[in-house]
């Protein structure tokens, strides 16, 4: 689009290295100019000791994945398209968190880097004027019960200034929503800076004790209806924040015999999805 100033800076490991404030995360960076999904090479280091805080970057993703199997849209030159691998000593069944802990991160550096009034989606999406800029796919493997890695995925649609057909009214980029593309690297190494920051808050309690209020002034679902769409079966309710287990909480009307009552649910990240009520967000 000609009348941005769509400048592309190539991303290179030494530099983005060099770039980064933190004492581990991408101290150590894989770079690939394409490859298949970041994810999946972060799953084969994060199978190695001593992979802790690598940080897998891809300039192109050619099987980029969502959840639910889902696919990540991830194009050459324009994108932020990486995995940070960790190796943990956390609870297996705490570090779904992680996912939180990041979107937390992510939201934090696109604001500061960008200016832009960006919102976290829960559990995994950062959304902009309502479109998505970025989502967060975290996997992990355990081995007789403990953690063996969790990697967290982050793609952010930073310079691209248009979008597949099938996308165009969910998904938007840094360029399109702020009008002047960015420096991808100045990104990564704020999102890398704040990720380390929260990630330390989180791993002292191993939960989101410390972290909760901050993600909830963040969420774009705080007191709005919503829809929680689970695999069979689909209910409309307020939501109302986390809890300091990334639980979502819902407040919702059930039918009972004589009548209705209001309940507070707790939505578990994973099978599910959110909705606005007339539309994404
Ligand atoms: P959901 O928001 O439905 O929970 P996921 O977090 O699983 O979705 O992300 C996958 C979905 O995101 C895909 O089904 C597609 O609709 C959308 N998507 C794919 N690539 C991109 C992209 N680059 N930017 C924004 N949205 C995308």
């Amino acid at each position: 689009m000609g009348e941005y100033n769509n400048q592309h800076y190539q991303l290179d490991q030494t530099i983005i290295e060099k770039r980064m404030q933190t004492k581990c995360f991408a101290k150590r960076i894989q770079y690939y100019s394409e490859v298949d999904s970041t994810n999946r090479i972060a799953k084969e280091l994060g199978k190695v000791p001593g992979n802790h805080g690598v940080l897998v970057l891809a300039e192109q993703q050619n099987a980029g994945r969502g959840r639910l199997g889902r696919n990540w849209n991830s194009p050459s030159g324009n994108g932020i398209w990486m995995t940070l691998v960790l190796q943990p000593n956390l609870h297996p069944g705490h570090a779904s968190m992680l996912t939180i802990v990041a979107a937390l991160a992510v939201n934090n550096a696109i604001r500061n880097i960008t200016g832009l009034d960006s919102f976290i989606k829960w559990p995994n999406d950062i959304v902009v004027n309502g479109k998505k800029v970025c989502g967060i796919l975290t996997e992990m493997n355990t081995i007789n019960e403990k953690l063996e890695y969790a990697i967290i995925g982050i793609g952010v649609n930073v310079n691209q200034d248009k979008f597949p057909e099938e996308l165009k009214d969910t998904a938007t980029s840094i360029l399109l929503e702020g009008k002047r593309s960015i420096d991808r690297i100045e990104l990564i190494a704020d999102i890398m800076k704040h990720f380390e920051f929260y990630y330390d808050v989180f791993l002292k309690t191993e939960n989101l004790i410390k972290l909760k209020d901050l993600y909830n002034e963040n969420l774009v679902n705080l007191n709005r209806q919503v829809r929680i769409l689970e695999k069979d079966m689909e209910y409309a309710g307020i939501a109302l924040g986390i809890n300091e287990t990334g639980v979502l909480l819902v407040k919702t009307v059930e039918t009972v015999e004589d009548g209705e009552i209001t309940i507070i649910k707790g939505v578990v990240s994973g099978e599910v999805s959110v909705r606005g009520i007339y539309g994404y967000v």
